[in-house]
């Protein structure tokens, strides 16, 4: 079965039900863009740019940063590549920043909030995205957006960055969402937005609030919680026909959540290059529609562990 996976993993994935999903991978480097390509991905999902920030004295030039994004775009060969902008702070930091120290720095100035204290940092990144050619290809995403008006800033930022350099096309521009806020406020963000994508990890952990780095959290920090479910259906439904929506966290490639996510209306997963195989595997054995049938009974459940129940029970019902 495996071995048959992997060569259909290079075929759309299209549902029983016949709605087609994307399933594109999350990299942190091009030598993973080249990965993802051979595993069949149809495109990358998420691209963490931070991986080329860490475990060095200094950022990286805007010319070596260009390198790395292009040859991103170019292993793809043509599909679309979503590249999100440094997302430090918290459990990831870099020494050479010398960021204040944090009451709670999960709580504090990390993501698209460096904006504010480190503009020529973002600036530069945004500038080397912007030298990448074939910008049809590329998509920009903002981690930690948490409204419309900040995203907004960031796409007259990077228009004035545009003109500076004489350019006028432009790559699309998108905003994770992945806290509360910006779930809630998903409407307003998706009509300001070219596209979303939901970042579960950070969801889960600001929805519940339960650090994604406690181990005596881990079992109970569950995306399958009523509230992150429901704050993922609010997304769904306040970006419809305004712009697509993804997913590019954990939940993505979870056997159980990923037919959920696909039943409530997301338009692309983003996982593991290893788990595109299997993920489009298991969307062509799902009937995405009867399961959303399932959904208004899962949202009014009890607790994580309810969900799974009935999720598990009713994959059990189908085969
Ligand atoms: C997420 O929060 O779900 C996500 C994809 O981003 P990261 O795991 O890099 O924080
Ligand atoms: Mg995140």
């Amino acid at each position: 079965r495996a071995a048959r996976e992997r060569a259909a993993a290079h075929e759309p994935a299209v549902t029983r039900d016949g709605r087609e999903i994307e399933v594109g991978a999350n990299i942190g480097s091009a030598d993973e863009a080249r990965l993802a390509a051979e595993a069949g991905a149809d495109g990358i999902g998420l691209m963490r740019s931070e991986f080329l920030f860490l475990e060095r004295s200094a950022a990286p030039s805007e010319a070596d940063q260009r390198g790395e994004y292009q040859a991103a775009v170019d292993a793809l060969g043509g599909k679309p590549v979503i590249i999100r902008t440094l997302d430090i702070g918290a459990d990831k930091q870099l020494p050479y920043l010398r960021l204040p120290q944090a009451p709670n720095p999960a709580l504090g100035l990390r993501g698209s909030r460096l904006w504010e204290s480190h503009p020529e940092l973002l600036d530069a990144q945004l500038r080397a995205l912007l030298g990448v050619t074939a910008p049809e290809r590329l998509r920009i995403m903002v981690p930690m957006i948490g409204d419309a008006g900040e995203l907004a800033r960031v796409r007259e930022r990077l228009e004035r960055l545009a003109e500076g350099l004489g350019l006028t096309r432009l790559p699309a521009l998108g905003a994770m969402i992945e806290v509360p806020s910006a779930a809630l406020c998903a409407r307003r963000l998706a009509a300001e937005a070219d596209f979303l994508s939901i970042g579960t990890n950070d969801l889960t952990q600001y929805t519940l609030a339960m650090d994604r780095e406690d181990p005596g959290l881990a079992a109970r920090a569950d995306v399958l919680h009523p509230a992150v479910l429901t704050l993922i259906h609010t997304t769904v439904e306040g970006a419809a026909g305004r712009c697509p929506v993804g997913v590019c966290g954990a939940a993505a490639g979870d056997d159980l959540a990923a037919p959920l996510l696909a039943a409530l209306g997301v338009d692309e997963l983003s996982v593991e290059p290893a788990r595109v195989p299997a993920i489009k595997a298991a969307l062509r054995r799902l009937d995405v529609a009867a399961l959303a049938g399932t959904i208004p009974e899962l949202l009014v459940l009890d607790d994580a562990a309810a969900v799974r129940e009935r999720l598990a029970g009713w994959f059990a019902a189908q085969s």
